[in-house]
């Protein structure tokens, strides 16, 4: 069956089967907890398909949740309603996304000349489904399969709701989309695509976003509003925009900022080409691009003497799970380091991981250990997180995932 065929409950949203907890596993569903792993589940009555809607029910069989069926996921049920009056049929995927598209308008966000996270997952009870607006285009990312079953009645809504020029589907992550058994390809879903980069305006600046090509949905939209912030802190100062990507920390510290210089760099040829241009589109004529490897450059940079008033620390994922927690966090503090040897007295260090296994506590810890090393005191001036366009929900800070942090380094 494709992955987008139609729903396998006939439309009507209500269960094909039931699946058991093991007994004393159900606390974190009754505290709406979307995610049932296959290790708690006890045992299914009846044979859901892939992306069916199933009851998930305690050992005894209490109801607890009413939500969707995977059996190749470790995710077995991702449950998206905690009454079983509800229904998970077409007019409740449209309400969820209205309530989703509600809340960016509540938040502002609705200028057609900009960019907004409209579906944030978890974080609008939609697990499974992004869906990113930029200007008048719609990227919708589906991480998990029931989402793909229903991407019709999503579009529909989507239509209904922004009426965008067209919506195109970005692949999930390569790793996630097989956790899954997902197989999308990235294509036109919805209208036209866009015939070269779309520009968006972002807090005064504007930027180009390549929506088929770029990294992401095409933009990282999570860190507007601390491109922004740390904006702030760059004025008369030398900075460096390490993990740059299409150039946002740089142009805005250049331009909002008012920087002395910036220095932007980035492994991705793609990436420094986005980068230039959106420096040249907002006449940022003090922003250099390089293309080179963040951890070969900071070591050059420190080794021939460099200076900066900031550092931009912006890197990829570097944990992708628990396991590899200690590696990525070796890895952070081998960046820091070398960051703030880079700072001159008073200089403003920014520093991010949008990994969500390495917690915020872990990610402050390894910045003490860092102080620590470089026998400097390291003040945290501001902790941030994602712009609110990215809604967590307390029920599940899996989605917790964006820490930054600005920095003085006395
Ligand atoms: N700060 C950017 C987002 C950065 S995303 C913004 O605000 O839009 C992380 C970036 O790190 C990606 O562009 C990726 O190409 C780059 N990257 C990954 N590994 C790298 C490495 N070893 N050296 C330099 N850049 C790297």
């Amino acid at each position: 069956m494709p992955d987008t065929a139609p729903v396998p409950d006939a439309g009507e949203g209500l269960p094909t089967a039931n699946v058991l907890l093991k007994p004393r596993r159900a606390r974190p569903f009754f505290g709406r907890h979307p995610w049932v792993l296959d290790s708690a589940v006890l045992k299914v009555e009846g044979e859901p398909a892939d992306g069916a809607v199933v009851d998930l029910a305690t050992h005894d069989g209490q109801f607890v949740g009413r939500g969707l069926w995977n059996s190749t996921s470790r995710i077995r049920v991702r449950l998206y309603a905690f009454d079983p009056a509800t229904r998970l049929d077409a007019g409740f995927w449209r309400r969820r996304v209205e309530t989703a598209v509600g809340l960016r308008r509540a938040l502002g966000l609705d200028d057609r000349a900009g960019a907004a996270r409209l579906v944030n997952s978890e974080g609008d009870d939609l697990s499974g489904l992004i869906v990113d607006r930029y200007g008048d285009y719609l990227a919708v990312q589906v991480t998990a399969l029931a989402m793909a079953h229903r991407l019709d009645v999503i579009c529909d809504a989507l239509e209904a709701l922004v009426a965008p020029r067209g919506i195109l589907l970005r692949g999930a992550e390569r790793g996630l989309s097989k956790l899954e058994g997902l197989h999308l390809a990235d294509r036109l879903v919805r209208g036209s695509a866009p015939s070269g980069p779309i520009f968006v305006h972002e807090h005064g600046l504007r930027f180009g976003i390549d929506l088929t090509e770029g990294q992401k949905t095409g933009y990282y939209l999570d860190q507007r509003d601390n491109r922004h912030v740390a904006a702030r802190y760059a004025h008369g100062r030398r900075v460096l925009d390490m993990f740059c990507y299409s150039g946002g920390f740089a142009v805005a510290c250049a331009v909002t900022g008012r920087a002395a210089s910036v220095l932007a760099v980035d492994s991705s040829g793609k990436a420094t080409a986005l980068a230039r241009a959106n420096a040249d589109l907002n006449g940022a004529a003090n922003v250099a691009v390089e293309t080179a490897d963040a951890f070969e450059r900071l070591d050059a940079l420190a080794a021939a003497g460099e200076r900066f008033g900031m550092v931009v620390l912006d890197p990829p994922k570097f944990a992708r799970s628990r396991a590899s927690l200690d590696d990525a966090l070796r890895a952070y503090h081998r960046i820091n380091r070398v960051a703030l040897g880079l700072l001159e007295p008073g200089g403003i260090l920014v520093t991010c991981s949008c990994s969500g296994s390495v917690s915020r506590d872990d990610f402050l810890q390894m910045l003490a250990g860092v102080a620590q090393r470089a026998r400097r005191p390291i003040q945290l001036l501001e902790c941030r997180g994602a712009a609110p366009d990215h809604p967590v929900s307390a029920s599940c800070l899996e989605g917790e995932y964006l820490k930054c942090v600005i920095a003085r380094v006395p």
